[in-house]
């Protein structure tokens, strides 16, 4: 991987590449803000505050979660990659593979920590984030508010 800032710049352009992809398909974006907790620095942020609810189309449930979920991903690797710790993997603290973070640069885990979670993540709550430093980032399907819809 390149540079922090190489990085990072990937990681913006992805994020906004989901976030309007989402936007097209109905999806809203929220973007709640913790003063103080991740400095002044939000561009993101103020990207984001911008989206407006725009959805009447009838695009399945789970093509928007795919793509809430992507976004939420970016947004913490983000985050992350502010903090310092971005390319541990979030389970056991290991490295994570340069080629996996090239591939996909939003990743928390390692392929084995991946491998487990996923399998644990199918009955579980996937849209909750429980870090409280970060600009969260929720997502809200129009008109129909059941969660983990399968
Ligand atoms: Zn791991």
């Amino acid at each position: 991987m390149g540079s922090d800032a190489e990085i990072k710049a990937r990681l913006e352009g992805e994020l906004r590449q989901a976030v309007e992809r989402l936007r097209q398909q109905g999806g809203a974006i929220v973007v709640e803000d913790y003063p103080g907790a991740v400095g002044d620095d939000r561009p993101l942020a103020n990207s984001m505050d911008e989206i407006q609810i725009n959805g009447e189309q009838d695009i399945g449930l789970a093509t928007r979660s795919i793509l809430a979920e992507r976004v939420n991903r970016l947004a913490e690797a983000l985050e992350r990659l502010r903090r310092g710790n971005y390319g541990l993997c979030e389970e056991c603290g290991g490295p994570i593979a340069p080629t996996r973070l090239k591939a996909m640069p939003e990743v928390t885990t390692c392929v084995s920590c991946q491998d487990r979670i996923e399998r644990e993540r199918s009955r579980s709550d996937r849209w909750e984030l429980n870090r409280s430093d970060i600009a969260r980032v929720f997502f809200y399907a129009e008109g129909n508010a059941q969660e983990n819809e399968e």
